[in-house]
């Protein structure tokens, strides 16, 4: 395939139509590194800067407006600021409430206490971004076990933090290279990698370091590592190697959590982890996340945990914030009343999107599979993978697959495929990426016939 040809095609177009946007990010380049914070926003040749977003659409700043399928990091799971939360927060504002006290508030207890009933788990405690709450569960789970080593697993993103920088993306004969700099010295020895997935590895990996694992970590759907759900007998035996050897176990939901019913994903699995993790969607469109488990763990970041094994989780100017909490408050209380209307239809058009894109390539002579389904105890998967393969692949079962190079061909995908839907309306992410509330049926459609004429325009380039 000409490849080359194909995308400077794409890059001409795209600057034609981004003209504002090319002087803005210029600009911005003089005082940010890539044009802006946070790398996966920033797409080559540019990014289009955004005016406005709203349920389904971005509208930029030279006035084109897209379809959105990347949705916030996928927090966004009724589409973008929806007025039941803007309405709350504006009359908390209007009632002189929403900045930061630097006092507890009501509203905690409030937030604390519904996310608790939807889960297992005693207690919870709210910090702001997913990375600090995967740095402090890890931190507990060390203190917790007086232990060292992390298990985590090949393709598992959960956040930049030290803990767990090594084996996200980066294949080398498989998913385990140090991905950082800067990280404290010794750190590759205590992380163990897992293939996720693979019962067989799992009991290896804990036979020779199980006694001296503090912790595992996992997504039991993976996000980064290619939207794979974990399979019940692997998040079965998962608890059981844990309880074994007497290793914590963290469940990373900052994706999944609330994102395939109103709630995370182990009351469906019926697994109970040490730990939990949460993001993304609890905030409601803030910044919010929180650590909740075990009550003798959590213990650990109070005032009455011994001094060798307190945890110091326990700042943050930003925790609990006030609008935080009324937008998560607002949000997860408007998911649980609506589950059965919000996630039956998202998962419902997800299905026919990963249907369709892998029926429409497949019938113009390309090899794609889509990833995010396939889960005998989550049938409403609203997210959508995409993995354009160097030859048929019945299905992506792990991360190694999604990022082996040999197998996946991430420049169609992640520059070409990108370009395409933009061309053509669509901001896709990863292949195409979530449906919120907000999407229309009709979108949806028009977005697989966007896929069909960018099938039949490749095929000329083969
Ligand atoms: N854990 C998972 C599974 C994630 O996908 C992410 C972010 O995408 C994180 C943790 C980190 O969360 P944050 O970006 O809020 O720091």
């Amino acid at each position: 395939m000409d490849k080359k040809t194909l995308l400077e095609g794409l890059i001409d177009r795209y600057l034609l139509a981004h003209k504002k946007s090319e002087i803005h990010f210029q600009k911005t380049c003089h005082h940010q590194i890539g044009g802006g914070s946070h790398n996966l926003r920033l797409f080559a040749p540019f990014p289009f800067y955004d005016k406005r977003c709203s349920g389904s659409t971005v509208t930029d700043i030279d006035g084109n407006t897209y379809v959105d399928f990347w949705q916030g990091h996928f927090a966004n799971i009724l589409g973008h600021n929806p007025s039941v939360v803007l309405l709350a927060l504006k009359e908390s504002f209007e009632k002189g409430q929403g900045l930061v006290t630097g006092f507890p508030g009501l509203l905690q207890a409030s937030l604390a206490e519904l996310i608790l009933s939807r889960m297992f788990a005693d207690k919870i405690r709210f910090t702001t971004s997913g990375t600090l709450a995967t740095m402090y569960a890890i931190m507990l789970a060390k203190a917790y076990t007086q232990r060292d080593i992390v298990f985590k697993v090949g393709g598992g993103w959960h956040g930049a933090q030290p803990y767990v920088l090594k084996g996200i993306s980066v294949y080398d004969k498989g998913l385990s290279t140090i991905e950082s700099a800067g990280l404290p010295a010794g750190i590759d020895t205590s992380i163990i990698m897992t293939r996720f997935n693979d019962v067989d590895d799992l009991k290896n990996k804990f036979s020779e370091f199980g006694n001296r694992a503090a912790c595992l970590i996992v997504e039991p759907f993976i996000g980064a590592g290619g939207f794979i759900f974990g399979k019940p007998e692997y998040i079965k035996r998962i608890r059981q190697f844990c309880d074994q050897y007497g290793v914590v176990l963290i469940f990373d939901e900052v994706v999944s959590g609330f994102r395939f019913h109103a709630g995370p994903l182990q009351t469906l699995y019926g697994i109970i982890p040490d730990l939990t993790v949460l993001g993304k969607a609890i905030g409601g469109g803030m910044p919010l996340s929180a650590v909740a488990g075990k009550n003798e763990i959590m213990a650990l970041c109070g005032f009455d945990a011994k001094v060798h094994q307190r945890v110091k989780f326990e700042g943050g100017t930003f925790s609990g914030h006030p609008a935080s909490m009324q937008a998560g408050l607002t949000f997860l209380r408007y998911l649980i009343k609506n589950e059965r209307e919000i996630y039956p239809r998202i998962g419902r058009l997800g299905k026919r999107v990963r249907e369709q894109i892998e029926a429409i390539f497949k019938s113009h002579g390309f090899h794609v599979k889509c990833t995010g389904d396939g889960s005998p105890v989550a049938d409403n998967s609203s997210i959508i993978g995409v993995h354009f393969l160097h030859s048929n692949v019945e299905q992506i079962t792990s991360p190694e697959e999604s990022w082996n190079p040999e197998v996946s061909d991430f420049e169609l995908r992640e520059k070409i495929f990108k370009l395409s839907m933009l061309e053509q309306g669509f901001n896709i992410f990863h292949g195409y990426g979530t449906i919120a509330f907000a999407h229309s049926d009709e979108e949806i459609e028009a977005s697989l016939e966007a896929v069909g004429r960018i099938a039949a325009e490749w095929k000329k380039y083969i």
